[in-house]
């Protein structure tokens, strides 16, 4: 059985003592990201502090699409005179704040939560739980430390992190009934687990479906089927609209074949760069985030990625050097 580690009293203190606070998270953020930016906000509005969320984007996710108005990419002067607090979720190192934001909060406090274990140390206080299969189990954890009730509002953002990451429910493995005590407790708070599925994978638009097929069509099996690599193509991504990438879709299609140990997509960004998605079966031994970390990169032993400056062809291989090297 898995219990949290407690969170470090200078934490405590921090969020108790602050008077102004500002929560961020990573670039390109996913329902992890911002809903325990949203959840971390409401705690600390609930503490009687000025709260103020910043999130560099792009908002590029559909089911996360409706918070972008919540958020700001900079954070105003006036703010930033009152020496708030930082709290930054579900990202541990700087550079997956934006540059921008980055060079804001310099200086002053930051509180880190988050469970990737990966990333240069950042942050002056850190609570991270590696274990932790969201980085909202790990703010649930703090709303019961602080013994603060958890409402409905708060249940909602809660559980949407906690099923992005768990994949709705299907990365959780032996001995971690204490996940699905949480989750239960969210349920019990007013989530309504069906919804909550509705939202993270409907609403999708014919195109991105048709996009999908053209992605597993033009997928290779590599390495006697054990990798499969797909990649978008400039023309795809003139055709469609990336924020209609199906990649989670893409990934869990591959990983059902038979023998497939990791999936890789390759997309395109902006010219000159290449994001690279990685997804490992659960019963893998290619480490993805370790991959992923050596070209710059992060995440976690099953899913990660990274975003490098270069070629699609010389990323490309340098990324299959790399899994080569792992099946070896
Ligand atoms: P996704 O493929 O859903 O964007 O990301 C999967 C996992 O890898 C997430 O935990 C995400 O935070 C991490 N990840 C994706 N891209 C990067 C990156 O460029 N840098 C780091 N450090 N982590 C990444
Ligand atoms: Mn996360």
């Amino acid at each position: 059985m898995f219990t949290y580690p407690p969170v470090p009293k200078t934490a405590i203190s921090a969020l108790k003592g602050c008077t102004h606070a500002v929560v961020i998270g990573h670039v390109a953020p996913d329902g992890d990201c911002i809903h325990s930016e949203l959840a971390m906000a409401w705690l600390l509005e609930h503490l009687g502090k000025e709260v103020f969320v910043a999130n560099a984007g792009p908002f590029d996710r559909p089911e996360i699409s409706y918070w972008q108005a919540f958020f700001k990419d900079t954070i105003p002067q006036s703010v930033l005179d009152e020496k708030p607090l930082v709290v930054v979720t579900d990202c541990s190192s700087r550079d997956r704040i934006g540059e921008a934001l980055a060079t804001q909060i310099e200086g002053l406090e930051v509180l880190v939560i988050d469970h990737h274990s990966a990333g240069a140390s950042f942050g002056t206080i850190r609570y991270i739980v590696p274990q932790s299969y969201s980085t909202t189990l790990v703010i649930q954890h703090i709303f019961h430390t602080l013994g603060v009730e958890i409402n409905e509002q708060v249940a909602q953002h809660l559980f949407f992190g906690f099923a992005t990451d768990t994949g709705f429910f299907r990365f959780i493995g032996p001995h971690r009934g204490e996940t699905l005590r949480m989750a239960a407790e969210l349920v019990d708070a007013g989530v309504s687990p069906n919804d909550v599925y509705d939202d993270m994978t409907g609403g999708r638009s014919f195109d991105s479906i048709k996009y999908l097929a053209r992605l597993i069509d033009r997928t290779e099996p590599m390495f006697d089927g054990k990798i499969m690599v797909s990649h978008e193509t400039e023309e795809d991504v003139k055709e469609f609209d990336s924020a209609e990438r199906p990649s989670d879709a893409l990934y869990s299609a591959l990983l059902s074949v038979k023998g497939v140990q990791a999936v890789v997509f390759f997309k395109l960004p902006a010219p000159g760069k290449v994001e690279i998605g990685f997804r490992g079966s659960h019963d893998s031994s290619v480490d993805v985030g370790g991959i992923a970390a050596a070209l710059g990169g992060g995440g976690h032993k099953k899913a990660a990625g990274a975003t490098v400056e270069g070629s699609y062809e010389s990323i490309r291989k340098q990324v299959i050097d790399a899994i080569k090297k792992q099946l070896e």
